[in-house]
């Protein structure tokens, strides 16, 4: 039976780490997957997470069961970090999920169950896993535009344009902050406009938020998706605890779907509840109860947001240094957009050639579509980097 599988494309990200663990080269340099860097090229524990850890291992007393939509006080510490007061507690519908992937694939699931025939309009480009699972669930996707590579930056007219084509029924899938791969992200007016184009249509958001605190800080990386929740009936909003609380492995995430009125929320719940259940009946518990712990005691919360905006800035600087290098070394400022942009990831705007020249030729490694983790810069790289995208043709 196994016999009639059809094979699989292997993930580009995970064939991308394993080339890069293979290549023998000392010197070797890795922008390729999305995790945090600090100096040092490390992922580390964050300080509170330890703490945190250390709190529940001498104070938890038993590893029963919780509840099939994750522990309420989890769901509403990380609703209040996400949406702040942007929507009254009793529209929101909740529950935990394995990292930010389980929230994106229930929020679909949501959708596809309230109506099998959704158009889900995607970014053009995203996050290659968004596509993956649409098509999984057999949904209909449509690319809508949204960066314009010529001008190295967000094509909000063209946006607008193409998502004024999705109506009731429909979903729009919005990236909250810190756009993965090109970190062109929306204005605060751009999110006003989506909001007003999105009342008028009646079509549905699904606002994915993976990296809050990584662009412009915790508040105001959540703007947009409070301005959007503060105008339109209904959401869907799917977060990740992965990148900004660096607990990746520990599968820690939520779907929130904000309803317009209680009878809407009830079943809404109902049904995410049921998701949860007979996808893996209850969600991980042990990332979550760590950031419980962080969001709830007022110490363990400023130490964790110290750390997590020192990282920002570390990126924030990365991205600086490499655009100002190549504007010293290329003597244009075609570069200019790295620094502008926000978050871990921009696209340079390499041909897949040239990417591969760069791979082979200076050791650096990105993935196909020259998409560059700023996480993995670091003072000392810089310059090789600078010189090798320069070397290629860039
Ligand atoms: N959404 C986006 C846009 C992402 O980039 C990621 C992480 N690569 C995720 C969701 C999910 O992350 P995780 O499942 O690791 O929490």
């Amino acid at each position: 039976m196994l016999a009639g599988l059809s094979s699989q494309t292997p993930d580009k990200i995970m064939a991308l780490m394993r080339a890069y663990a293979a290549d023998p080269r000392t010197d070797k340099i890795d922008l390729g997957v999305g995790v945090f860097r600090d100096p040092a090229g490390r992922t580390p524990v964050m300080a509170a997470v330890k703490t945190a850890e250390e709190r529940l291992w001498r104070n938890q007393d038993t590893k029963t069961y919780v509840a099939l939509e994750g522990d309420p006080a989890y769901l509403a510490a990380l609703s209040g970090l996400v949406l702040g007061d942007a929507v009254p507690a009793d529209r929101r519908a909740a529950i935990a999920t394995p990292g930010g992937t389980g929230a994106v694939r229930m929020g679909l699931e949501l959708a596809r169950l309230a109506n099998p025939s959704a158009r889900i309009f995607v970014p053009d480009p995203s996050w290659p896993n968004h596509a993956a699972i649409i098509g999984f669930l057999g949904l209909e996707r449509v690319d809508y535009r949204y960066y314009d590579a010529q001008a190295r930056g967000l094509n909000i007219e063209g946006m607008l344009a193409d998502l004024g084509r999705a109506g009731p029924g429909d979903v729009v899938l919005l990236h909250g902050c810190c756009h993965n791969p090109t970190g062109a992200d929306l204005s605060a007016q751009d999110w006003q406009a989506v909001a007003g184009l999105l009342t008028e249509t009646g079509a549905m958001a699904m606002v994915d938020i993976a990296y809050q605190g990584f662009g412009a800080g915790l508040e105001a990386d959540a703007e947009g998706l409070r301005i959007l929740a503060g105008q339109v009936p209904e959401l869907l909003v799917a977060t990740s605890c992965s990148k900004n609380f660096g607990i990746y492995r520990e599968r820690a995430g939520a779907l929130f779907a904000l309803a317009p009125d209680g009878p809407t929320r009830d079943l809404a719940q109902s049904n995410l509840t049921m998701l949860n259940r007979q996808t893996y009946a209850f969600p991980p518990d042990h990332g979550a109860r760590v950031v419980t712990e962080i969001l709830t005691d007022p110490d363990l919360r400023a130490d964790w947001q110290a750390e997590l905006e020192g990282m920002r800035l570390h990126m924030q600087r990365q991205r600086q240094g490499l655009a100002d290098t190549l504007r010293d070394l290329g003597g244009s400022d075609r570069f200019a957009h790295l620094g502008a942009q926000r978050g871990m990831f921009s696209l340079l705007g390499a041909t897949p050639d040239q990417v591969e020249r760069m791979r082979a030729e200076h050791g650096v490694y990105m993935i196909g579509d020259s998409r560059i983790n700023v996480a993995g810069l670091s003072p000392d790289l810089i310059p090789r980097v600078a010189q090798a995208m320069l070397a290629v043709g860039l």
